[in-house]
């Protein structure tokens, strides 16, 4: 007979909207009561078509939600000098709080001089090698937000992930890495896969929790996922026919899993949600709140 059950779906965007509510009533709390409005610098160098796209998305959620922004529009041709000067004039600026710098940067950017030059206080991306040390060590101050926002999406399902078998496939600085530290905070134990994974079907297989960050379109198989699992998808792709898919075969996966979130819907309205946290929670660490 076939199997006709399917998993929950995790909706990220109902998480999301709920998380920006909250940010919200918090936002107004804090300039009533302390004279303090949260701010965010966005900084874009340059004409990158998708970065443009996310730079307005996140100016917009920032006054959606009451944090003020500061938008920063600079010339491709910008010496990274000049980008150093702006970045020390954001560090020491009262009014903002969260310094955002949009990647990728021009090839005459060092990037990773430029993210090392935020002050880890008001890195609200969470990549610089001081948060990403603090949470090594597990005591963060600013999480990267893909991540972050897999945990609050995993929290939404009243999961109890202490001693689960959790296996994240990609381990780059922005996702599985940072996504392997938070797990382990909440006692998972922890796989990281990644393109060089031997048996990456076998070790899925195992996973009480699959964190999917690869960029491979429906990758992952219905018939990898454990039953009753559940599937996070992080990865965002085009498929032939022109649809956004994520790593996962959703339909094959949802047959198995327990918990899935789909693609679009799931992990991206989280992203831009925690960088709002992270600016508020900044922005009262920097006021001592
Ligand atoms: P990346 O390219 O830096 O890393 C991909 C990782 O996947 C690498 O570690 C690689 O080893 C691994 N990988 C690639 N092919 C593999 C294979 N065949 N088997 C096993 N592992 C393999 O990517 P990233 O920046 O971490 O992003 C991953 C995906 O998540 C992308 O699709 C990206 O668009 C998406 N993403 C989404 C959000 C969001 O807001 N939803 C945010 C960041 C990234």
């Amino acid at each position: 007979m076939e199997n006709l059950k399917t998993a929950s779906i995790i909706d990220g965007k109902e998480v999301s909207a709920r998380v920006r509510a909250e940010l919200k009533a918090e936002i107004e709390y804090l300039k009533q009561k302390h004279g303090l409005t949260p701010g965010l610098a966005v900084v874009l160098v340059g004409e990158n078509p998708a970065s443009k796209v996310y730079v307005r998305n996140k100016t917009r959620a920032c006054e959606e939600t009451g944090i003020r922004s500061f938008q920063h529009t600079l010339p491709e041709s910008l010496s990274e000098g000049e980008l150093l000067t702006l970045i020390k004039e954001l560090n020491a600026s009262k009014e903002v709080h969260g310094i955002l710098v949009q990647l990728p940067l021009p090839k005459q950017i060092n990037e990773e001089k430029v993210l090392e030059s935020i002050s880890p206080q008001k890195d609200v991306d969470g990549f610089h090698p001081y948060n990403m040390g603090r949470l090594m060590i597990g005591s963060p101050l600013l999480q990267p937000c893909t991540p972050f926002g897999v945990m609050r999406l995993l929290e939404s399902t009243g999961a109890d992930l202490s001693g689960k078998e959790a296996v994240i496939i990609g381990r780059s600085n922005i996702v599985g890495k940072p996504m392997a530290m938070m797990l382990l905070r909440k006692n998972a134990t922890v796989t990281i896969c990644h393109s060089r994974t031997k048996d990456l079907p076998e070790k899925v297989r195992g996973a009480d929790i699959v964190i999917a960050a690869m960029g491979r379109a429906q990758f992952v198989k219905g018939d990898w996922i454990k039953e009753g699992a559940i599937v996070i998808d992080v990865g965002i792709n085009r498929a032939p026919d022109g649809k956004l898919v994520g790593d996962v075969d959703f339909e094959g996966a949802s047959r198995k899993a327990s918990f899935i979130t789909p693609v679009p819907g799931g992990v991206g309205p989280m992203t831009i949600a925690m960088l709002l946290k992270n600016t508020v929670e900044a922005a009262k660490k920097l006021a001592s709140i």
